[in-house]
């Protein structure tokens, strides 16, 4: 019998575990904090060995396979131990693909993941028999143990591609990448980019790329380092005839049209009734209907989902309008790219809530947009030092606190009718919060107690 070593307790080890026990393996679970005691649970009830708070190496380093959850660095002692050893390290998803003949659509990129692989699985559900999972909802490993779907559209990490071995998506897309997570890659944003195309590594001809022609560094990566992948990219701002070289088609702007040709095949789509709002969503309504075009999904269905997806939880999700001003929850937006993409989106005069745990932030690429509709800034978080001497000279209000509901009351009083409030923090959540989710609800309490 093989013996599967996890580390990590949570979603993806749980799932790989039942996966690894199911298909015959003797599995151990090791994590070096403390396991949800949910997730103890379903590892008792399964009679499947494990430890928490500590790493037991006898138990760890007879491993024949070790499934490392994503939120490990390589750089802990025993990661590196193991690998000298020769064992064989895997990410969840290399782990649970081996096992599945299934039809794999996989999304990575800095930003828009969730948002495109929701609105791709919201589409292709129409038409297939598709599962949703990665780093969003069940595991992988686990919904293929429940429910054996014909399809999967899965929201990738780098840190679970930093892990593949054979792991193959039929189609891949690459939504953009913009520095993110550089802890984790030695600061060097090379290796981070390196790690994004590693997507694409063990595709053939037969498979497809899907990226954005916008992004320099997607293009520049691509034109040094060619790729085996049918190349399918999309652009707001190029025409069909100028993508790329090597492309094979793509989707790109025509007036209000996404218009996409896939082997001559040609699509069009008004974008005048897409729910979601933003530019960069047009960049994810083009990535979604590719993928959905690939798989023959009816250009009506294409369509129509399209027109009724609501968008995704704490994307600038417009929560409430109050006195004509409309209060959006983009807490989700935890670095500055994805700000940009929201200060863009807004049209009116806006009073931002910005702020949490700054990660090395650049703010410059802001600055147009904070001229130009910002009249006041409200900095939410520990240490809002940086952000009040970035801003500080740019507009007539600024103001700092540590506590969301004051942050909304301050705003509340600042905008007057037709404006926006704005919560897009372009940084981690830690600081004050648990987690971005709870960010965004407590400013969408804070919003609903006004
Ligand atoms: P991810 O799963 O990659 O973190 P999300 O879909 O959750 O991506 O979006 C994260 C943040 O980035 C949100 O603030 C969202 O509005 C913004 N965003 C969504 N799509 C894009 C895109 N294509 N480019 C840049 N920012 C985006």
């Amino acid at each position: 019998m093989k013996r599967l070593v996890i580390l990590g307790g949570g979603e993806s080890g749980i799932g790989t575990a039942l996966l690894g026990r199911d298909k015959g393996y003797e599995v151990f679970v090791s994590d070096k904090g403390v396991i949800k005691e949910k997730n103890k649970q379903v590892l008792k009830h399964h009679e499947i060995e494990w430890e928490d708070e500590r790493h037991s190496e006898e138990k760890i380093l007879n491993a024949d396979i070790v499934m490392k959850s994503p939120g490990i660095p390589d750089k802990v002692p025993l990661v590196k131990q193991i690998r000298e050893q020769g064992i064989l390290v895997v990410s969840e998803i290399e782990f649970a693909s081996g096992f599945t003949e299934a039809t794999i659509v996989g999304v990575t990129g800095s930003n828009g993941k969730t948002t495109t692989v929701s609105l791709t699985h919201h589409i292709l559900k129409q038409e297939l028999n598709v599962g949703l999972a990665g780093n969003i909802g069940d595991s992988f490993a686990k919904q293929l143990l429940e429910e054996d779907f014909e399809n999967y559209v899965l929201e990738i990490s780098s840190f679970q591609l930093d892990d593949i071995i054979d792991f193959k998506p039929h189609i891949a897309v690459i939504t953009n990448i913009t520095p993110d997570h550089l802890d984790r890659y030695d600061y060097q944003f090379e290796k981070y980019v390196a790690s994004k195309f590693r997507i694409a590594m063990n595709q053939t001809q037969q498979d497809y790329l899907i990226y954005d022609a916008d992004d320099e560094v997607i293009v520049n990566h691509l034109r040094n380092n060619p790729v085996q992948s049918t190349l399918l990219p999309f652009s707001l701002v190029k025409s069909i005839e100028s993508l790329p070289e090597g492309s094979n088609g793509g989707a790109c702007l025509e007036g209000n049209n996404i218009k996409i040709i896939v082997n001559n095949n040609q699509i069009i789509m008004p974008t005048t009734n897409l729910k979601l709002e933003g530019k960069h969503n047009i960049k994810n309504a083009m990535a979604a209907s590719t993928v959905s075009h690939l798989l023959k999904i009816r250009k009506q269905t294409i369509r129509e989902s399209l027109e009724n997806f609501q968008g995704v939880e704490h994307r600038l999700e417009h929560v409430l309008k109050i006195n004509k001003v409309q209060y959006i929850n983009d807490s989700k937006a935890t670095n500055v790219n994805a700000t940009y993409y929201a200060l863009e989106s807004v049209d009116t005069p806006t009073v931002w809530i910005v702020g949490g745990e700054d990660k090395g932030n650049s703010y410059e690429e802001l600055f147009q947009f904070v001229n130009e509709k910002v009249k006041a800034v409200i900095c939410l978080g520990l240490d809002n030092e940086k952000l009040m001497k970035t801003f500080g000279g740019m507009v007539d209000v600024i103001v700092e606190t540590q506590f969301m509901a004051e942050a909304v009351k301050i705003a509340y009083k600042i905008a007057e009718a037709g404006d926006s409030v704005l919560l897009s923090p372009a940084c981690a959540s830690f600081d004050l919060f648990e987690n971005y989710e709870d960010r965004g609800r407590q400013f969408k309490n804070a919003v609903r107690n006004l």
